[in-house]
């Protein structure tokens, strides 16, 4: 007889990244869906990496990182967006952003609070918030033009409210957040009780001349936030599992009351590596955007004259397509038509509606655009050929 347990999470199936995923394997399909890097981190890196193995460092980190990492993560902090964090006691090394993001909501949710998420939202909130006893409230992100309705947002928010969890740029819609973005949710936390947590791990993936803003670079935020960044995005190395998070004093000492007693410390090479990394003088962060632009391009240029609406694209490394198409398809949701892409045309996606609770049809699929160029053109001719 099997055992039936009273589960804590009973809505809760396999991630739509391990379904896409395996099934993109199982199928021999081009994989867009799960969003990491087709190449590898720079060679510096990796022979950085190797040479902390090869002269012992391989043993227990301290706790929130080593002091001579987080000075490093400190000084491309002010350089790239002119914040000022204390390394010593206003960052922490997570073993990565899904990690920091399940820190930080334990750290301040309790029972019966109430977090506020925009939808379509990263699908680890959710269950985070539940485990913590919390209940999600959405505001869906408009998606014919991708707007927030910060009216909508500030009418949800209440005495209950202990926390509102912001993304930008954004997964999986690509979208930045503006000042006015900013400036609106600044006016509205300020009214309340409320925190920010703020997942930026795209951010140094922003086109067209665009600006990232940090939580951090808000007056009226940066002393009741937590910024989460994530180096398996940065530097193509997303199977190292690597992030820091960045809160004002007061905040860390709390974040690191409980991640002590989850991880208690992360992987000392990888530290190792990045931090030699950052010390070489390049401009890394800063041609990573426009790395992916010209990704981001070479995508859409030869979509189009496909049948697929490209949606816009400011950020992150994923591109929205939507589809109207035959009676067949309209009649499809958007997880089926993933699902049918994969097997039929070999191309997997991500339906838009796994990062919603209750959409079953968007019409849009996200695809992952940080592959070489020959497989995005392989992609977009099949994209084409439909
Ligand atoms: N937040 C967002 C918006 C993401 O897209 C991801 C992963 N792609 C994460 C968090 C988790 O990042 P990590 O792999 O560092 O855990
Ligand atoms: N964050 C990545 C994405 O959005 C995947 C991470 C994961 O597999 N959990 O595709």
């Amino acid at each position: 007889m099997s055992l039936i347990i009273d589960s804590k999470l009973p809505n809760v199936g396999q991630s739509i990244f391990s379904v896409m995923s395996q099934l993109a394997t199982q199928q021999q399909a081009l994989n867009l869906a799960q969003g990491f890097p087709e190449f590898n981190p720079p060679s510096e890196l990796i022979q950085f990496v190797t040479d902390a193995m090869n002269s012992g460092k391989n043993q227990y980190a301290p706790m929130p990182g080593y002091l001579s990492f987080r000075e490093e993560i400190a000084k491309k902090e002010s350089e790239i967006h002119g914040n000022r964090l204390n390394p010593e006691s206003e960052i922490t090394v997570v073993p990565g952003a899904t990690v920091g993001l399940f820190v930080a909501i334990q750290t301040l949710v309790k029972p019966g609070d109430e977090v506020l998420i925009l939808e379509p939202a990263y699908d680890s909130y959710e269950p985070a918030i539940a485990l913590a006893g919390g209940k999600t409230v959405r505001v869906t992100i408009n998606l014919h033009d991708f707007s927030i309705p910060w009216d909508v947002v500030k009418s949800k928010v209440n005495a209950k409210t202990k926390l509102i969890i912001v993304n930008t740029p954004h997964n999986p819609l690509g979208t930045v957040f503006s000042q006015e973005d900013w400036n609106a949710l600044s006016d509205i936390v300020q009214q309340s009780n409320a925190y920010v947590l703020s997942d930026e791990v795209y951010e140094h993936m922003v086109f067209d001349g665009g600006k990232h803003i940090s939580v951090l670079n808000i007056e009226g935020l940066k002393n009741r936030c937590i910024k989460v960044s994530s180096f398996g995005k940065t530097y193509h190395c997303t199977g190292w599992k690597l992030g820091y998070l960045s809160a004002c004093e007061s905040m860390t000492a709390e974040l690191r009351k409980v991640y002590q007693f989850l991880a208690f410390a992360c992987n000392s090479t990888a530290q190792f590596g990045i931090e030699n990394f950052m010390k070489i003088p390049n401009q890394w962060e800063k041609n990573l955007s426009v790395f992916y632009e010209q990704k981001r391009n070479l995508f859409r240029e030869h979509l189009q004259n496909s049948q697929w609406k490209l949606l816009p694209c400011q950020g992150s490394y994923f591109q929205i397509l939507k589809y109207e198409g035959t009676q067949e398809m309209s009649l499809m949701n958007d997880y089926e038509f993933s699902v049918e892409l994969t097997k039929v045309a070999k191309i997997a996606s991500i339906p838009v509606s796994a990062f919603c609770e209750n959409r079953e049809k968007t019409n849009l699929l996200r695809f992952c655009f940080a592959k070489n160029d020959e497989t995005i053109i392989q992609a977009a001719n099949i994209l084409c050929s439909l």
